[in-house]
């Protein structure tokens, strides 16, 4: 009785202390300032730069300049208050380039901490990623020929549609086009460059995808169509077990959007 007691006491001790190395163990190192942000924000201090995936041709929200090779934008400048934040510094960023189709694995391989890429949330999505709340709102549009004669999604019957792999486009605009009982046959692609360049063979007949990604391609002998088909939230994405990081992403766009830097930095890129 009395060993049976001793063993129960020894266990307990032994439970406790395993305890509290497991405790010690999970809350992380501590960054420059002394305050953990969490363990994925450690990682990164750690290593000493941000990797962030952002479009490199949308222009005013993530664009790469053909002639310097720089990125810039409203979404790189979000990339940099976040390296603010954990870093202390805006530089220590690293781009990647992404695209629709791309975006998603990159985070889930772990080769970026995050992506500010034109990404809207939806409850699919949320489902293997975490997002941070909207940050801006946008619509679907359509992009035809002027020559074309063509003024919205009515029109579109039996005619051929570019969009993008892995967009929301595809989906909501057949949701719109349903009703209407207009039947679009839908082109999928890799990148926009090469929708732009289906458009102009005529190889499709309209380019569709959010307007402001749409506003990049316009030129000359196109036009983008009035109306939107859908309301695009954009939120910074993270991998879904980083959840410290979703936080600390989240609360640095909070943060800008009550002392107005948010807004002021849509202005900057006349996105206001
Ligand atoms: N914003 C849309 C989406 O997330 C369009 C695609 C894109 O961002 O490139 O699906």
């Amino acid at each position: 009785m009395r060993r049976g007691m001793m063993a129960a006491v020894a266990a307990a001790i032994l439970v406790s202390v395993l305890g509290l190395t497991a405790c010690s163990s999970s809350s992380g190192g501590s960054s420059g300032n002394g305050k953990s942000l969490g363990q994925s924000a450690d990682a990164i201090q750690k290593r000493g730069v941000l990797k962030a995936g952002v479009k490199i041709d949308v222009p005013k929200f993530g664009y790469k300049d053909p002639g310097t090779g720089k990125i810039d934008g409203f979404e790189v400048d979000l990339v940099r208050a976040v390296a603010k934040k954990i870093l202390g510094d805006p530089n220590k960023i690293e781009l990647t380039g992404v695209t629709a189709k791309t975006r998603a694995a990159l985070l889930d391989n772990g080769e970026l901490d995050l992506v500010a890429a034109t990404f809207t949330i939806t409850e699919d999505r949320k489902k293997s990623l975490n997002f941070t709340d909207s940050y801006f709102t946008d619509g679907i549009a359509i992009m035809v020929k002027k020559s074309s004669g063509l003024t919205g999604l009515k029109d579109l019957d039996k005619k051929k549609i570019g969009v993008a792999k892995s967009a929301t486009t595809k989906a909501r605009l057949q949701e719109k086009a349903d009703p209407l009982g207009v039947k679009p046959e839908f082109l999928e692609f890799d990148s926009y460059p090469e929708i732009k360049a289906a458009l102009d063979a005529g190889r499709v007949d309209a380019f569709s995808v959010d307007g402001a990604i749409l506003y990049g391609y316009l030129d000359d002998s196109t036009q983008i169509l009035p109306d939107r088909y859908s309301q695009e939230e954009y939120g910074i994405a993270t991998a879904k077990p980083k959840t410290d990081l979703a936080k600390v992403v989240n609360d640095t766009l909070a943060e800008m959007k009550s002392s107005g830097e948010l807004d002021q930095l849509k202005q900057k890129w006349g996105l206001k």
